[in-house]
């Protein structure tokens, strides 16, 4: 399948993307876990996002295209891909358009998945990610604790809050979503490629989803 997920930070896409990859070997595209990883390895590409990131503040689309241009043509996008976080303004929705044409790839759909603000402040604050770069799995303090207090179940990392998970940050970063981000709906509605599904269960976005693909 060839999916973009849209939806707020906290949203829900990351773990639905992840419950997706188990279906039919598409792989999970998630540009915010591709730019912590950089920045974790202390890359040039990492030290550049590094401040928007913390801030909140989205990464230039420049620097974001020049990922996905080079991470779409590799070889375990074949099978079918799963853009989580990506494309987050209309630029980067235009220049995917422009991309995928050029690679010949056709899109099944654009899933916006649609959960309500106060729902996504709490699950934000709440959340926890394994800081180990390759890992990155998501915990959260109050509905999915580690088994052991801030030690990461599948590679015993330790857990730790994002940066940009502190209230401030995540107040802008939802600001920002609906500023920058939100219009996207409307992008792909024109392109008659929106599908919008409404619910706080990852069970119920993923069955919804199937149930679209006729899978
Ligand atoms: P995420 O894990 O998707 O919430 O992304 C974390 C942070 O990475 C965001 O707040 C942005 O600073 C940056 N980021 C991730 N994806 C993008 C994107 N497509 N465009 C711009 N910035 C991005």
């Amino acid at each position: 399948m060839k999916l973009i997920l849209l939806g707020a930070p906290g949203a829900g896409k990351g773990t639905v993307a992840k419950m997706l990859t188990r279906i039919d070997g598409s792989v999970q595209i998630s540009t915010g876990d591709i730019l912590r990883g950089a920045v974790q390895a202390g890359t040039d590409l990492g030290t550049e996002a590094q401040g928007y990131m913390d801030r909140g503040d989205l990464v230039p689309d420049s620097l974001i295209m020049g990922i996905m241009e080079k991470r779409l043509q590799e070889d375990d996008c074949k099978t079918g891909f799963l853009l989580d976080g990506f494309p987050r303004t209309i630029p980067q929705a235009e220049a995917l358009t422009e991309l995928l044409e050029k690679l010949g790839i056709k899109l099944d759909m654009a899933v916006n998945i649609d959960v309500p603000r106060d729902v996504i402040f709490d699950r934000l604050c709440t959340r926890r990610t394994c800081e180990n770069s390759d890992c990155q799995a998501i915990y959260n303090i109050k509905s999915m604790p580690p088994k052991k207090e801030g030690v990461c179940d599948k590679c015993g990392s330790a857990i730790v809050q994002r940066a940009d998970e502190t209230e401030k940050a995540i107040g802008h970063r939802l600001d920002t979503y609906n500023e920058k981000t939100a219009p996207l709906a409307g992008f792909y509605q024109g392109k008659g490629l929106l599908r919008t599904i409404t619910g706080t269960s990852s069970e119920v976005v993923v069955d919804a989803i199937k149930k679209e693909l006729g899978i």
